[in-house]
């Protein structure tokens, strides 16, 4: 036993700095390597991770790069997966005037997702609140005119009910009255990606940006519909001892681009899962597991979980060797703690337990949250197969969903390190049950 003195004591308290220092510097390398990956996946050099100038096909040849200098093994000849579906996508630039002022994509307006390619000219159909609000006298309206000239400008300030707001919602999907449909939106403009093309266009226009002195509207937008697009998942593996499996998934598909000017970075949305993934396949791959860690980045995921659906019909290995499977997307942030989907479900409260147990232990994060069953992400298609699995994402900043702004000076990455802790040492206990 060593008696403390002055002397001991200086000697522990610069070993003690030296090592916290070196504890400091290893961890905010790991930290620095984090921030880089997410902004190389979200420059535009990859344009949005999506359907033109093929950033997807980049993305993917980056993810695989990463995956093979870390030292994962392709369970097949390569990493990839390759499926198909259809999606209506937007190579080239358009325009929006309004009295043949142009507006700022990206900024002012957005094209519908679903919008065909179309060079037009339309009146402009403003109705006032009252008419709006009536949806009876604007059926009759309807029936007695021809509207096929006019963009109906719908204000979702003015409708009065969430009634209203649904009706017009229908409209908009179901139009066969107006040439054109234009939404104003109060709040962020939001994109996404369709597969497939309607007959009308629809832009969405910031409601501040709309001059409601308005006439008449052009627009031109270039899309172009692609029957097939070939699009990738990328798979690999760390072996454990065992022929048991935890997975890890991530979506690294985003919205790609709208036109040669506008495009959606994607950093929180998935980023953020994917760099996570790339760390804990670091860390697996110098701290070798008990049970194989399976790493999957899907594609498709913001087209309807296309690739975890297509994954789950045809897998690389069988779906009943999953012990448990945990889903990480839009996890840059962690102010606020995270949420875990699934975790109010009564068959997860074990791993909820162990969850907890280990963020109150290592003082983590601030908290975890827990809600029930959620479609909204790539976890779903494996629980709907029976695999055991849980969906997180970070609570807390300010970021932007869908949005040309979600960019990595938005993540604070405030719970990441505390959620990879949380990560590893979840699967240290659950391996061990
Ligand atoms: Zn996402």
């Amino acid at each position: 036993m060593i008696k403390f003195n002055k002397k001991h004591f200086n000697v522990f308290f610069v070993t003690f700095l030296l090592l916290n220092f070196i504890l400091k510097v290893t961890l905010s390398q790991n930290l620095a390597q984090t921030k880089s990956r997410v902004q190389i996946l979200s420059s535009e050099e990859f344009h949005g991770r999506g359907y033109v100038f093929e950033g997807a096909d980049k993305s993917a040849e980056y993810i695989s790069n990463e995956l093979r200098n870390i030292g994962v093994k392709a369970f097949k000849e390569s990493y990839f997966q390759v499926f198909g579906y259809s999606v209506n996508t937007f190579p080239d630039d358009g325009y929006v005037k309004l009295n043949r002022q142009k507006l700022l994509p990206g900024k002012d307006y957005l094209f519908g997702h679903s919008s065909p390619k179309i060079s037009k000219k339309y009146e402009i159909f403003l109705p006032d609140s009252i008419l709006l609000n009536d949806t009876i006298k604007f059926e009759e309206m309807l029936r007695e005119s021809e509207f096929k000239n006019y963009a109906l400008i719908i204000d979702y300030l003015k409708t009065k009910n969430l009634d209203i707001k649904k009706y017009y919602i229908r409209k908009m999907m179901y139009n066969k009255d107006f040439g054109c449909i234009v939404e104003l939106i109060p709040d962020e403009l939001m994109w996404s990606v369709s597969r497939f093309v309607q007959t009308y266009p629809v832009i969405k226009i910031q409601r501040g940006s709309f001059d409601f002195k308005s006439k008449r509207l052009k627009i031109k937008i270039n899309s172009k519909y692609f029957p097939v697009f070939a699009a990738k998942n990328v798979i690999g593996y760390i072996p454990g001892e065992t022929d048991r499996f935890i997975v890890f998934t991530a979506h690294y598909d985003h919205l790609g681009r709208m036109g040669k000017s506008v495009y959606f970075p994607g950093a929180q949305d998935n980023a953020s899962g994917v760099a996570m993934l790339l760390d804990l396949a670091d860390y697996y791959s110098k701290n070798p597991p008990k049970h194989s860690i399976a790493f999957i980045f899907f594609f498709g995921e913001e087209a309807g979980l296309l690739g975890s659906r297509f994954y789950t019909q045809y897998p690389f290995f069988p779906l009943e060797k999953i012990d448990f499977l945990i889903n990480l997307d839009l996890v840059g942030t962690g102010d606020e703690g995270i949420t875990v989907v699934n975790g109010a479900e009564e068959e997860y409260e074990e791993y909820m337990r162990i969850l907890n147990e280990i963020n109150n232990e290592l003082d983590l994060l601030p908290q975890i949250n827990k809600r029930g069953k959620s479609v909204n992400s790539d976890h779903a298609p494996f629980n709907d197969k029976g695999v055991k699995g849980i969906f997180i994402y970070s609570m807390g900043g300010k970021t932007y969903y869908h949005s040309p702004k979600d960019k990595p000076e938005t993540l604070t990455f405030a719970g990441y390190e505390s959620l990879f802790k949380l990560l590893t040492e979840f699967v240290l206990r659950i391996e061990n049950k």
